[in-house]
């Protein structure tokens, strides 16, 4: 069997399209901009590439983006006013505070400190809460992404086995509720899980979510299941994913590749979360096929 190849590239392209085009209606009919606030403290070089590209990414939709770049030896309360100053402000209608944060400060604090409204990374307790309640929330980014991508493939989830592995607060565990919110059969596999290839050879959908270059072989993949690598791992000079791609592509019945598979669309979430919150902030109808 050889993969369908699922083109995040692609499609967090056609996201965008749809985010854009729900802006100009947004300017057109409502004279509102949407507008996101990134917020980055340091100088971590990944960082600085992810902020520099979400900036860009949010001109291009037509939207206001502000970027607050703050020093690394920032004290925390100086971050939480930052935010308290965003929050207040009601040109801006998501915020996002780049992560990992400096040591000396509580990155928990500073999430909950966000106006749960505005938390367009879905990191604030409350969107978390509100996740796991099956409560209108603000959805985390990635996990985002990979459900668009999965409705796109599959259409109805219902009644499917999904393996999750890893279980992060950012990807692992919200990916489990929203495929738990389609009614799938969730299990969420971590560092402990006894026999993970036979957990995972139970699944029609893996995700992996783990951190450890090619770790998931093609042996572990029921024949046809649909796999979904949100791994990032830098070897040598390439950058490859959580699951061994060529081995799992031959039992898949599709895959994401890396790059240019849940990558692009995180990104493309972020947009589509801002225009969200933007509408549910005016109390107008939220965009289609863009939420959760
Ligand atoms: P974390 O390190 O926070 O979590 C990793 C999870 O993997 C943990 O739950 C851990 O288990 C589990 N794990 C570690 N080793 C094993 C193992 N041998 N078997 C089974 N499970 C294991 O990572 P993140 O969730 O933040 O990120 C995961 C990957 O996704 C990374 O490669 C990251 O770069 C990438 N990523 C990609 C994004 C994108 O936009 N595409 C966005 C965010 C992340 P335990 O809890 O027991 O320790």
């Amino acid at each position: 069997m050889t993969a369908t190849v699922i083109d995040g590239k692609a499609f967090a392209a056609t996201v965008r399209e749809k985010v854009a085009g729900h802006v100009a209606r947004l300017s057109e009919e409502h004279g509102i901009v949407p507008g996101l606030a990134v917020v980055l403290v340091g100088e971590d070089p990944a960082s600085e590439v992810y902020v520099r590209s979400k900036g860009k990414q949010t001109v291009a939709a037509g939207m206001k983006s502000v970027e607050r770049k703050l020093a690394a030896d920032t004290s925390e309360s100086k971050l939480l006013e930052v935010v308290a100053e965003l929050n207040a402000d009601p040109t801006i209608h998501g915020i996002l505070v780049q992560l990992p944060l400096p040591p000396h400060i509580d990155a928990e604090a500073v999430i909950n400190a966000i106006d749960p409204a505005k938390d367009v990374d879905g990191f604030h307790i409350l969107n978390v809460g509100r996740l796991g309640t099956g409560q209108k929330a603000m959805v985390p980014c990635t996990p985002l992404g990979c459900l668009m991508m999965l409705r796109d493939h599959h259409g109805d989830l219902s009644g499917l086995d999904a393996v999750v592995i890893g279980r992060s607060n950012i990807v692992g565990k919200p990916m489990a509720q929203l495929l738990l919110g389609e009614s799938c059969t969730v299990t969420i596999a971590h560092s402990r899980t006894k026999d993970l290839p036979e957990v995972v050879r139970r699944a029609d959908i893996v995700v992996a979510a783990v951190g450890r270059p090619e770790m998931v072989p093609g042996d572990w993949i029921k024949p046809g299941a649909t796999v979904i690598d949100v791994g990032i791992n830098r070897v040598e000079d390439r950058l490859v994913g959580d699951v061994d791609y060529d081995s799992c592509a031959a039992q898949a019945g599709a895959i994401t590749p890396v790059p240019g598979g849940v990558g692009p669309m995180t990104i493309a979430c972020l947009l589509a979360n801002t225009v969200t919150a933007c509408c549910r902030a005016h109390g107008l109808a939220e965009p289609e096929g863009l939420t959760a």
